[in-house]
């Protein structure tokens, strides 16, 4: 398989160990793409551990790279269990939005410190580089990332890549209803975008930053996205209610004539792309 993307963190919030949820994944949000043998890491939620596993097991160290949405907990508590960060001979490029809460550097310090954490970022052997990011695109290898602004507490982005006329979008915590930047999603080949609620919770959470299936499956529909992946379930969500949330959205794909293929985001599923 020459470009895919595999998803190794699904779940929004906090990991989840519940029985009941496990078809679908409880690492929280990390999905990796490769694209031309370039590694692109998006996010470093707990799902980051068990690549950094399987990186380490096929030996070589390499270059790659990971971005990251923002710095609440879910999308980046792997990160200190990351193993080829503390191996000499990987090279790491870190990328993140800067704000008042600090630099993309200090946060990820003030993470890796005591009391919160026995080994500093000093204990990294990879070499490591640091680039912050405001909302304008930038050349990464063979493919253009924008970062964009997107309706979330704090300073959150969301990515658009692309490269040889192809395009995703990873949109992790998002309330699509107040963003902005809808507009990016047009004609994109996959959009990964957040669908936490249904919409009978959404009433109690509006204004949380997250958003609901119908919303998301809504937009995409009206931006003619051509494959959707449903992200950042709510831990509190089990497979079977999962399993209705993608039955409800087949309902609502025929309501509104929509063309775009739904699919929910498991952990462990691997797309050709
Ligand atoms: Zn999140
Ligand atoms: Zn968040």
């Amino acid at each position: 398989m020459n470009n895919y993307l595999k998803f190794w963190g699904v779940r929004g919030s906090h990991p989840t160990t519940y029985p009941g949820n496990l078809k679908t994944g409880g690492n929280t949000a990390c999905v990796e793409l490769v694209i031309e043998n370039r590694m692109f890491i998006l996010d470093a939620g707990t799902g980051i551990i068990s690549l950094g596993n399987r990186l380490i097991s096929e030996g070589t160290p390499r270059r790659l790279a990971i971005f990251l949405s923002h710095y609440h907990w879910d999308h980046i508590h792997g990160l200190p269990f990351f193993v080829p960060a503390y191996v000499a001979g990987w090279e790491i490029d870190f990328f993140g939005p800067g704000g008042n809460e600090g630099s993309l550097e200090q946060v990820i310090r003030a993470q890796m410190s005591a009391p919160y954490f026995p080994a500093d970022i000093e204990e990294w052997r990879s070499r490591t580089n640091m680039f912050e990011l405001n909302d304008s695109s930038l050349t990464y290898e063979n493919t253009r990332i924008t970062p964009f602004p997107v309706h979330h507490p704090g300073h959150t982005l969301g990515y658009k890549i692309e490269w040889d006329g192809k395009a995703i979008l990873y949109v992790p915590d998002n309330e699509i209803e107040y963003s902005h930047n809808n507009a990016l999603f047009k004609n994109a080949d996959i959009l990964i975008h957040d669908s936490q609620y249904f919409p009978s919770e959404y009433e109690q959470k509006r204004g949380w930053g997250h958003s609901t299936y119908e919303a998301t499956v809504r937009s995409a529909i009206a931006a003619d996205v051509k494959n959707l992946f449903l992200f950042h379930h709510d831990p509190n969500h089990s497979d079977s209610q999962l399993e209705e949330m993608m039955n409800s959205v087949e309902s609502l794909k025929e309501k509104e004539g929509g063309q775009v293929n739904c699919q929910l985001a498991v952990e462990g599923l691997t797309v050709e792309i």
